[in-house]
């Protein structure tokens, strides 16, 4: 009998590590007490690389490389799954005020991402101020959040998988250091195996599983657009703030790191200042009011290292979680890294930085 395995959390991380599952031929359910990827995978940008990766710990840029190395195939296989588009685009993103340009060409040169310091592209005409510490970074690409949970969805449900949706986990039963079954507001589940990718809740316990990785909600907001078509056709970044184009046109800018809760309200100072910012970069939104202003909830972790490891006290209850800001492109490679896990297998990535322990030696600084 194949083994089954239950995950919870319907996010990038719940679905990625279904998908890998299924193509194992194991068979799989998803809990999520919302909708599919309704949280931070709904809400993100879906950039597909750390903002500014030479200012990340060694160990988020390997992960993320070693998923954006992956991405443009894994999309093709989830995309021929499912028939739904999740609009992968390699549209590049410019940076500028880089604090030191020279070291984060060499930092690019070394780690193998392409690197430059003037871009091709038409730009906005304001980006001509800042070309003093500028860095174009042409290979990085993008997928839009909603259709690439979606299509996820779809291939889990193509394969086989379950996804049970308005499905609260809320407990565990147990049999020595094993779980039995996962236990919800909807009924009990049976498993073989359980894989936890509970996103921000990640910090919170089921009852009978303790103790829990150190993940809180980190708060984001973003803005969306709908300028003229053909204003902007690369991501723009300067000073935390980020301007996203869509194939469509519409055009998101984010964001925000907020210490504020399990809270995903949105305010109004937020709304122009970052508004305000935007149209600094790209004036053709100066005159234009946000088509939409939401928040979503990052599963925070110190040093933006997520937890990609076996429990400590549960043989076969696994954690995929903790992905911070990241967790969009660091989904494939997290996603083969724990069913290497899962299975023994040796892995392409060494998986110690993303261990429990190693999670235990890591503690909040300052900045979020
Ligand atoms: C504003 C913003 C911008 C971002 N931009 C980017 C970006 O450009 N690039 C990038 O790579 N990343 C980005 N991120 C981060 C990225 O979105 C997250 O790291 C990623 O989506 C995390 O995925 P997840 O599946 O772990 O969490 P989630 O998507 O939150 O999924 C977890 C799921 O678990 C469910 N759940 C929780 N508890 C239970 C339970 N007890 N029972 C059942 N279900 C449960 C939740 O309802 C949720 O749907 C951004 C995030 C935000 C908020």
């Amino acid at each position: 009998m194949t083994e089954r395995a239950v995950v919870v959390g319907a996010g990038v991380s719940g679905l990625s590590v279904a998908l890998a599952l299924l193509r194992r031929g194991e068979r799989v359910t998803v809990l999520e007490r919302g909708e599919t990827g309704g949280e931070s995978s709904w809400a993100g940008g879906g950039i597909l690389s750390p903002l500014l990766p030479w200012d990340y710990p060694e160990p988020v840029a390997s992960l993320a490389l070693h998923s954006m190395a992956m991405y443009a195939d894994w999309v093709a296989e989830i995309e021929a799954l499912s028939g739904v588009d999740a609009e992968f685009w390699r549209c590049g993103m410019l940076a500028s005020e880089v604090a030191v340009p020279d070291q984060a060409l060499a930092w690019c040169a070394e780690h193998g991402m392409a690197a430059m310091r003037s871009c091709p592209l038409r730009l906005p005409a304001p980006l001509d101020a800042y070309k003093e510490n500028q860095l174009w970074l042409p290979d990085i690409a993008q997928v839009r959040n909603p259709r690439l949970v979606a299509s996820l969805r779809a291939a889990v449900l193509r394969l086989g998988g379950e996804v049970h949706e308005h499905c609260l986990a809320t407990g565990v039963q147990t049999r020595q250091a094993r779980v039995t079954e996962v236990r919800t507001d909807a009924g009990d589940f049976p498993a073989d195996n359980v894989i936890l990718a509970a996103g921000a809740w990640g910090g919170l316990s089921l009852t009978g599983i303790v103790p829990v990785p150190n993940i809180r909600p980190i708060r984001g907001q973003m803005l969306l657009f709908k300028p003229a078509a053909g204003v902007l056709d690369t991501i723009l970044y300067r000073n935390g703030l980020y301007l996203i184009p869509r194939r469509d046109g519409h055009i998101l800018v984010g964001s925000t790191l907020e210490d504020a809760g399990f809270d995903k309200t949105t305010d109004d100072a937020t709304r122009q200042r970052l508004h305000g910012e935007a149209a600094e970069l790209l004036p053709a939104l100066a005159g234009l009011e946000p088509v939409r202003h939401w928040a979503g909830l990052r599963p925070g972790s110190p040093g933006n290292v997520p937890v990609i490891d076996r429990h400590p006290d549960f043989d076969n209850v696994f954690v995929n979680a903790g992905h911070y800001r990241y967790g969009v492109t660091m989904a494939p490679a997290s996603a083969a890294l724990l069913v290497d896990l899962m299975e023994g297998n040796t892995s392409a990535l060494d998986p110690a930085p993303y261990r429990w322990e190693a999670a235990l030696a890591r503690h909040w600084g300052g900045a979020l």
